[in-house]
């Protein structure tokens, strides 16, 4: 057996709010399930506050959320989701919750032991949700940390161990490394998972239309159907990632797939502390899924 045969991954996705990983990397997650590895999301909040619609209350947008989340799960394959409580968007910010979340997610990397991280990318500096900055940067100190065994020392003395995470994968970026090939079953799944989101293709629509009106125009959107557009964005987007990884392939030409991609989502993807610094030395099957 060669030395550096590829190994079942144990991927560990950590998004803001319900519905991140299926719109950010839906078609991955999916791939990845599809492909055998383990796969665990953990949810940080419930997205109590998601809705423009002022008829919804937070108790109502959350349950609608919560039910949406769980059939965008199951079309995506995933059966393994720790939501957490006792964390709301946009009010994570007091540096009390920040530590209480890098003390849960450096825990339940000890617990679950991932060799791939995947969370929001800290230099998207065009990202406007603070929950996703917030996050990208708490999960980065979490996946460092839970090696240090002195770091949160109750975990040790409860029995966990301290655990080094291999590599991080980041979207959306504007430094995408890594491509993932998401044609076909990956994509419809992340299409169909998307379309069960009716509350937030609603919010996509008010916001279209507010924001353009807003602009001086009045697009004709009443008639709209909310999937076709859905799946309109959800193609464009998995095209133009993929003209993306045909430049960078260029550039990158050891890393390329046989086949050109056709469909794709991007991640920058970064080995964690010393390793970072000597990956010019690993080989290629350090930098796929
Ligand atoms: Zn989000």
């Amino acid at each position: 057996m060669s030395k550096n045969k590829k190994k079942k991954s144990r991927i560990l996705a950590i998004e803001a709010h319900p519905d991140d990983l299926t719109y950010f990397y839906g078609g991955t997650a999916a791939k990845l399930v599809m492909d055998g590895h383990d796969f665990r999301v953990i949810t940080v909040t419930k997205g109590s506050q998601s809705t423009c619609d002022p008829q919804f209350s937070e108790e109502k947008i959350t349950e609608k959320l919560m039910e949406e989340h769980k059939n965008a799960l199951e079309i995506i394959g995933i059966d393994d989701n720790v939501q957490l409580s006792g964390f709301t968007n946009h009010f994570m910010y007091d540096s009390e919750t920040k530590l209480k979340l890098r003390e849960t997610i450096i825990k339940q990397i000890r617990e679950y032991k991932p060799d791939t991280i995947i969370c929001f990318d800290p230099s998207n500096v065009f990202e406007e949700n603070p929950d996703h900055s917030l996050l990208s940067k708490v999960t980065i100190e979490a996946s460092s940390f839970a090696a240090y065994p002195l770091v949160h020392k109750e975990h040790i003395e409860e029995g966990l161990e301290p655990y080094f995470v291999s590599r991080i994968l980041m979207t959306p970026t504007s430094h995408p490394n890594m491509f993932v090939n998401i044609a076909e079953e990956p994509l419809e799944k992340k299409k169909l998972a998307g379309a069960a989101y009716q509350t937030q293709l609603d919010l996509m629509i008010t916001e279209i239309k507010q924001r353009l009106r807003n602009a001086g125009l009045d697009p004709d959107l009443d008639d709209i159907d909310r999937e076709d557009l859905w799946f309109n964005v959800c193609e464009s987007d998995a095209k133009s990632c993929a003209r993306e990884s045909r430049k960078y392939y260029q550039n990158h030409p050891k890393l390329a797939p046989r086949v050109p991609l056709e469909y794709a989502e991007s991640f920058r993807m970064c080995f964690l502390g010393a390793v970072e610094k000597i990956k010019s030395y690993l080989p290629k099957e350090c930098f796929e899924l």
